[in-house]
């Protein structure tokens, strides 16, 4: 019996009625990978690449970084694994990286920013990326994208060194997509300008609330003080759902809020249908999806995102413990 309940909770995620959720994992290291079979996660939708260099003295050679890529795919196997490029500055910091004192790191020269002034470290990686993908699919995402400008400027980039491959007659990615992740409110209300630039979207949600709340995500004083179910924060990630749903652009959501589960919930109840937390998550938030009725939820959420409260999580548990939930 204990076996069956195991199996059910290793196949798709799918709600109440019927709607199919895809839940992957976020990840960074190769050995966390053995969760993807362990939990039926559909993917690794946010794999971190920073580790290999924060560790690293020097600059790991193309060879290494290409070694770590090609490992963390075969561990995948068939599941689709989203590599997002270094996202360096801020709260992550490398040895070896270029460093400058900054008062406010956190709105410093960082991720992307570092990423396109000193092109020689992302072209690097892209390259080992692309040697990595061999004769396999490729997702890359690009972090801290605050500007459709920069969007266009690192997907040129990627293109560059695909065709640089290309040119040295490597064997090639079977498909390549590339994205962003969505990490500050600026670039939620520029995303028309750059969804023609994008092959899916996938909102940090820890920084983006970091951002739209302008309180230090490392600062616990501030960092619990304002609710991501406040209908302003809700109604930002509602839009952006919105507008990658009219262009037919996946998105997803891969910061800390979707895995918990009332936010989760409201997750789904927006129209989120993919969602990417760590792997420890993934059980207890496919439970929760089964017992959801995503359009009820959506729904409730129409009725209730203009209401002038601070937040909608106590409105939420209470009409959450009406549906027996
Ligand atoms: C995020 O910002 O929500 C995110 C997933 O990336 P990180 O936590 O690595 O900044
Ligand atoms: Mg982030």
């Amino acid at each position: 019996e204990r076996r069956q309940a195991y199996a059910e909770l290793r196949g798709p995620s799918v709600t109440a009625d019927g709607q199919r959720i895809g839940l992957h994992m976020n990840a960074g290291l190769l050995i966390e990978l053995t969760a993807l079979e362990e939990t039926g996660a559909d993917g690794v939708g946010l794999f971190r690449t920073e580790f290999q260099f924060m560790v690293a003295e020097t600059l790991p050679r193309l060879s290494a970084q290409a070694a770590v890529y090609k490992s963390v795919l075969d561990a995948a196997g068939e599941k689709p694994v989203i590599f997002r490029t270094l996202d360096l500055g801020g709260d992550k910091v490398a040895p070896f990286a270029p460093s400058t004192v900054e008062a406010n790191p956190a709105l410093g020269w960082r991720a992307i920013r570092m990423g396109l002034d000193r092109p020689g470290l992302l072209r690097y990686q892209l390259r080992a990326l692309i040697l990595a993908a061999a004769g396999r699919p490729l997702n890359v995402m690009f972090p801290m994208i605050a500007a459709p400008w920069e969007a266009r400027a690192a997907r040129e980039m990627l293109d560059r060194e695909l065709n640089h491959a290309r040119h040295a007659g490597h064997e090639m990615p079977s498909d390549v997509r590339c994205g962003i992740m969505l990490e500050t409110p600026g670039m939620a209300w520029a995303l028309h300008h750059a969804i023609d630039t994008v092959d899916f979207v996938s909102v940090g949600a820890n920084d983006l609330m970091q951002y739209f709340y302008a309180a230090d995500r490392q600062n616990t004083r501030v960092s619990e003080r304002y609710d991501v179910l406040a209908p302003a924060a809700l109604d930002l990630l509602k839009h952006v759902r919105d507008l990658c749903a009219e262009h037919d652009t996946p998105i997803s959501v891969c910061g800390e809020i979707a895995a918990k589960p009332l936010e989760a919930a409201v997750l789904i109840g927006l129209g989120y249908q993919s969602l990417s937390m760590a792997s420890g998550n993934i059980g207890p938030i496919k439970k929760l999806v089964s017992g959801l009725d995503a359009g009820k939820l959506g729904t409730w959420l129409a009725s209730h995102l203009q209401l002038p409260v601070d937040s909608l999580r106590p409105l939420l548990i209470e009409a959450g413990e009406k549906a027996g939930l």
